[in-house]
């Protein structure tokens, strides 16, 4: 049975980025960055105001204060997206807006409620402080230089970096290609969720789980039957699978029952198993293969387990597929407000809820088909073998609803 770390190390070691498409901003959220992206601009583009208010030149107002205001004469106005033409001279000011360009000869703009509009004539204003250079100026560059990289390769795009590639002008940039990704769940006492349920049978729920989770981790899924539990099903399902697909994820069938032909049939049709099992629990059955270019995970049935073995095996090794940087799952600390006790000799990822001070919980039975805890959980706890982690332990809690 291998170590968790060292089966994600060779499934990592194993998987390539799959290459690179153009994509536009507007489709670019969630996408990884396949290359990085240096800013063909200086931001702000120019120096512009920060305020409402008006563009002067800081020594004019030098001397200025509520007792001895200084007045400066108005010569001219400019909206945001128009350009002054003349250059103030001493004794002037312009009427400035937010992102209006800085006038020539401007180095400063005093807000418009510090400038008292003179009764008398249209064309005075009345300042009643001193302004620093600079003040109210957002500089050329100051956020950004021209040619500074806006978002390195392997990240996946937010919209925070999205706006920062608008505002650099960039339309298009290459994302990685994401994975197709077969998903196939065997069983034969499995039938379809809305069809009547027969004697012996159960409704099937891993593949809407499964896919629920693959759109987060970017890849395509593509959904296929059910496979009933024989060797001839379950290798004509894979081997269209491998055909169509650059991977491959099965639910059940992968552990020691009599009809568990899931690794048979990949065998059969010309696969490796690189590693069967796993030292954790729930996902013990856990299998990662390979056939020519195309990989193989094999998610144990039960539901929870599944869940968990795709979170730590299979949601890195899609990530890798898109060259992300990132690849394990997001964490927060918290503190046990009851105690965790994992009793066996595997590591235990626990079911738990997390509130919203970081107080953990248990999300009830861990049991690995029981579904109402899963619901009910927010967060993974990893609890080592033969151990009860205290209530008021500090621990680091795994979470997938990101
Ligand atoms: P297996 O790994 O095939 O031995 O299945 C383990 C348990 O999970 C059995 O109780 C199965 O009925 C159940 N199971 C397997 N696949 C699914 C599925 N796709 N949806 C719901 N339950 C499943
Ligand atoms: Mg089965």
């Amino acid at each position: 049975m291998l170590e968790l770390e060292e089966a994600i190390s060779r499934i990592l070691s194993a998987v390539r980025p799959l290459g690179h498409e153009m994509v536009t901003l507007r489709e670019a959220a969630g996408r990884v960055l396949a290359e990085s992206v240096a800013s063909p601009v200086d931001l702000p583009v120019f120096d512009n105001s920060a305020m409402d208010g008006y563009g002067v030149r800081s020594a004019d107002l030098a001397s200025a204060s509520a007792g001895n205001p200084s007045a400066l004469r108005l010569i001219g106005k400019v909206a945001a997206g128009e350009v002054f033409k003349g250059a103030i001279e001493a004794g002037t000011c312009v009427r400035l807006f937010t992102g209006s360009p800085m006038p020539n000869g401007a180095d400063a703009v005093v807000m418009q409620e510090d400038a008292r509009p003179d009764p008398a004539r249209p064309d005075r204003l009345w300042f009643l402080d001193t302004v620093k250079t600079g003040e109210n100026v957002r500089l050329r560059g100051e956020d950004v230089k021209r040619g500074a990289e806006l978002v390195p390769a392997g990240n996946r795009l937010t919209a925070g970096q999205i706006a920062l590639l608008a505002a650099a002008g960039v339309s298009e940039i290459k994302a990685a290609r994401r994975p197709r990704v077969a998903l196939l769940a065997t069983g034969s006492e499995l039938v379809e969720s809305g069809q009547p349920l027969s004697p012996g049978k159960i409704y099937e729920n891993n593949r809407a789980m499964i896919l629920a989770l693959m759109k987060r981790s970017g890849a395509i899924p593509e959904i296929f039957p059910l496979v009933p539990d024989t060797l001839e099903a379950t290798q004509a399902a894979l081997e269209k699978a491998v055909n169509e697909c650059d991977a491959v994820v099965t639910s059940g069938g992968v552990s020691v029952g009599e009809y568990d032909f899931v690794k048979t049939a990949f065998e059969a049709l010309g696969g490796e198993l690189s590693f069967w099992k796993i030292s954790i629990k729930p996902g013990k059955p856990f299998v990662f293969g390979r056939a020519g270019k195309r990989f193989w995970f094999g998610l144990p049935g039960n539901p929870v387990s599944a869940l968990v073995t795709f979170l730590l095996l299979v949601r890195p090794a899609l990530a890798a597929m898109q060259g992300a940087t990132e690849t394990s799952l997001p964490k927060s600390t918290g503190v046990l407000a009851e105690p965790l006790a994992n009793p066996g000799d595997r590591r235990h990822f626990m079911r738990v809820v997390v509130d919203e001070v970081g107080r953990i919980r248990s999300a009830g039975t861990q049991a690995s088909h029981s579904l109402s805890s899963l619901a009910a959980a927010n967060g993974l706890v990893d609890v080592p073998p033969r151990t009860s982690l205290p209530a008021g332990a500090a621990v680091s809690v795994l979470h997938w609803e990101w």
